[in-house]
């Protein structure tokens, strides 16, 4: 079964809230190539992987109407907190929003090629070992996959204020023969680079202990 964790144990029932859910969608696969079917118009779609609890996505949902947002998680008790913001009265008449429950390596399964506009990256988990480099959402593994679901002019930004997975993630855009739009070591006193900056919780909670937020935007080239 998919979704399983150690974390899950701790949240009986997430599994259920979510099938039920009306906005986790269920059959991902079945959607690729036709996820404008699913909101029901022609919008941009904007993805965000390791999304966590959702603050960052459904702010950005709430400000941006014209765009669709997905979610992306991978442990079902986290996406149940999103779920259960989503179901507050601040956002839940929000119809250009879903959520997935799923490993992003997966994506070329689940969207058709140039489907996402835009893919954010928010505070992905480091692996700081050596040999677990692939799994960094940051590696040329995943820029692989990007490329196969990015449109044209499609970007991939990503936030976090871990230096060393900064530097890793500048040289594997250079690898990977992308190209950096943009970049900042310290975004929150980047004037250009914070406008309309909206935080994630881990950005909260780092930048809160004073730490520098870190932010690239690559393209293909
Ligand atoms: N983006 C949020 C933020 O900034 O507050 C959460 C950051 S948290 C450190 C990273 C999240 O990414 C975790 O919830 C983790 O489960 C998720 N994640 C890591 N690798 C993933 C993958 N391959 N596919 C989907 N989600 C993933």
């Amino acid at each position: 079964m998919r979704c399983k964790s150690m974390r899950l144990r701790n949240i009986p029932g997430a599994d259920d809230v979510i099938q039920n859910h009306p906005v986790a969608i269920k059959n991902e696969i079945e959607q690729k190539g036709k996820w404008h079917t699913v909101f029901g118009n022609e919008n941009p779609i904007h993805i965000e992987i390791g999304m966590g609890k959702g603050q960052f996505l459904l702010n950005l949902a709430k400000q941006n109407p014209q765009i669709n947002y997905i979610g992306i998680e991978r442990y079902s008790s986290v996406l149940l907190r999103a779920l259960e913001k989503y179901d507050t009265e601040e956002f839940c008449d929000m119809k250009n929003i879903r959520f997935i429950c799923m490993d992003a390596f997966t994506l070329p399964d689940v969207f058709g090629k140039g489907e996402v506009a835009k893919i954010y990256l928010n505070f992905s988990d480091p692996w700081p070992k050596a040999r677990h480099t692939g799994r960094r959402l940051t590696s040329t593994r995943f820029f692989g996959q990007y490329d196969k679901v990015l449109a044209q002019d499609g970007v991939v930004e990503f936030k976090t204020d871990n230096s060393q997975l900064f530097e890793f993630s500048l040289e594997q855009v250079a690898e990977a023969g992308w190209k950096l739009l943009a970049h900042t070591y310290d975004l929150h006193h980047d004037e250009k680079m914070n406008v309309g900056n909206i935080m994630t919780e881990y950005e909260q909670k780092f930048s809160s202990l004073g730490n520098p937020i870190h932010k690239l935007i690559a393209a293909r080239k």
